[in-house]
């Protein structure tokens, strides 16, 4: 059977698109992913992101290649394996960004993506709990609300700000992104609203919409120029199946530019060494890959009222039922609990780093293990690093791991930005507001005080925040991968759309504008069969 739209990947963009091509009762649909259904329980409890981070059932687990710059080490790339993708294990913070961001994509030459372009599609998705207005939705299929519990050493966080001058912030989705506050998060009374949960659900009751999960797409297949279908791997058996007007490319920054070049897209001499066949060369395949490299303070807590010793013993019982009776208390907290956005230098136009604030501590940031003693963590990174790298096959076995190369902290710009927040978070915990629940500093530590120990400290000690992003990124120019419908340069019938569309990274965590631009996709492919229609 053939199918109109054959979808690779049901993470953040690929259930948008299903939900919304099959709206449209008269075109048919397949969606695949390589995971399998949604059922693990750690997804669906907000805190239950630290137990997802590792678990291959739901996770790709990927890794960095070692890096020397780093003192070595290689850094985990989790993603989502399992319907809903990344949002499926995310950390459920809600971050759209600047209106800047997207300007300067319009800036780039990518007509329809300025931030006016782009707002409406960000209302769209959502249904904001405390209501609509000029920037926020409230009748989209995902919901968005604010963080369910406040918490006194939050509080003192958003105070210590203030006490350094900068405002509070009660909408950082708003006019302006400047300033301190509470996240806002994918959540659904107390439970992760991933894509899965918001878009495809709704949409599994369609008969023009088939979702196929433990399908592992192994190439797209081609004849010249023009894209005719998929073939993918389930159970040990290969089917190649056939689209009659798209294949549309959602397996994320990490793997959708390593699928283009199993399928024979892609710099040539890279392919060639690999023994694939070259079909299409485009050069900007895997290139442009940016990441948000944090670096983590933390303090030991003179009393015992975080986190840590919230989720032991009688009192994780405690939580555990209230959880499951009124969708409340510590197991609905995420990754980060306080936001900050942040100009280093006064001259800036807008914020340069964010700061992700947590009345919790944990020993390793590889497992999120929480500390037995109290803890609280303050995480920053620079909100447009500039440092590139790339993501590759490493070899024609299309169930191998791709090679990751980030080069963090490669541009001297980041370097700075990065040591300039660590001095702020340092500030920040010094301020009387936040300095009263101080014990003492744990890391990185009285004794490291100069830039170079900050940044030393930083490279022996930063990971990302999972945010890879720009392995196909839209554009006009030679490494552009997609123009601005998100079609593959020199191909028919193939799109791309997900994070790795993105030219430049938006000043903030990226499953908003991933869901955005998906939403903006699915609209120009039902514009332009509308158009074919009526032609
Ligand atoms: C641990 C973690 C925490 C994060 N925290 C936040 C946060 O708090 N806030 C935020 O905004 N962002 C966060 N992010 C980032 C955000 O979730 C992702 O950027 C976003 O979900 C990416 O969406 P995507 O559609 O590009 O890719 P994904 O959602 O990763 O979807 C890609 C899908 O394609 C599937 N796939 C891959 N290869 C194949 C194949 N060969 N065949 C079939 N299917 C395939 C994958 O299994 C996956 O389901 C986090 C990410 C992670 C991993």
């Amino acid at each position: 059977m053939a199918y109109d739209y054959i979808i690779i990947g049901a993470g953040s963009a690929g259930c948008v698109m299903a939900n919304r091509l099959s709206e449209d009762a008269g075109t048919s649909v397949l969606l695949l992913e390589a995971g399998g259904k949604d059922s693990n329980l750690w997804i669906h409890i907000p805190v239950g992101f630290t137990q997802t981070l590792n678990n291959r059932k739901v996770n790709w687990c990927f890794e960095t290649e070692p890096d020397e710059a780093l003192a070595g080490r290689t850094i985990p790339i989790p993603r989502g394996r399992v319907l809903g993708g990344s949002s499926s294990i995310n950390g459920m913070l809600y971050v759209r960004g600047q209106a800047f961001d997207y300007d300067v994509w319009a800036q780039l030459g990518n007509r329809g993506w300025s931030y006016a372009d782009v707002l409406p599609y960000f209302r769209k998705a959502e249904s904001f709990e405390r209501g609509g207005d000029e920037y926020r939705g409230d009748s989209g299929p995902m919901n968005v609300a604010d963080m369910y519990e406040r918490h006194e050493i939050v509080d003192a966080f958003i105070e210590a700000g203030e006490e350094l001058g900068y405002p509070r912030n009660p909408d950082y989705n708003g006019a302006s992104q400047d300033g301190f506050g509470y996240y806002q998060v994918t959540q659904r009374n107390g439970r992760r609203e991933s894509t899965a949960r918001a878009f495809l659900d709704p949409a599994r009751g369609r008969q023009n919409l088939r979702i196929e999960p433990n399908a592992h797409v192994t190439r797209i297949e081609m004849e010249g120029t023009r894209v005719t279908g998929v073939t993918w791997s389930q159970n040990g058996q290969s089917r190649t199946e056939t689209a009659n007007l798209e294949v549309v490319l959602c397996a994320g920054a990490v793997q959708s530019p390593q699928i283009l070049e199993l399928s024979g897209i892609g710099q040539p001499e890279l392919l060639r060494e690999h023994g694939i066949e070259v079909r299409h060369a485009l050069p900007g395949v895997g290139e442009n890959y940016r990441d948000h490299y944090a670096a983590r303070m933390n303090w030991r807590v003179n009393r015992p009222i975080t986190l840590n010793e919230q989720t032991r013993g009688l009192r994780l019982v405690g939580e555990v039922a209230k959880w499951v009776l009124t969708r409340r208390g510590a197991l609905t907290w995420t990754a980060g609990i306080g936001h900050g956005f942040v100009r280093t230098r006064p001259e800036l136009e807008t914020p340069d780093i964010q700061f992700f604030f947590a009345h919790a501590s944990f020993g390793s940031i590889r497992d999120r293990v929480l500390e037995r003693e109290p803890g609280m963590t303050l995480a920053v990174y620079q909100c447009r690093p500039e440092s590139v790298g790339s993501i590759h096959l490493g070899g024609p076995d299309p169930f191998a791991s791709p090679k990751i190369r980030p080069n963090f902290l490669t541009v001297e710009l980041d370097q700075q930005t990065l040591v300039a927040g660590l001095h702020v978070c340092r500030a920040l915990g010094q301020t009387k507001a936040l300095g009263r629940y101080v014990d003492h500093e744990m890391n990185p530590g009285a004794d490291c005080v100069s830039d170079a120990d900050m940044l030393a400290f930083a490279r022996q000690t930063g990971a990302t925040t999972y945010h890879p992003m720009g392995t196909c990124k839209m554009g006009h120019d030679p490494m552009a991968v997609v123009d601005d419908r998100l079609r593959v340069h020199g191909l028919e019938g193939l799109r791309v759309v997900d994070a790795s569309i993105f030219p430049t990274m938006p000043s903030g965590n990226i499953n908003a504008p991933v869901i955005m631009a998906a939403e903006k996709c699915a609209d120009m492919i039902r514009e332009e069969r509308q158009a074919r229609i009526a032609a």
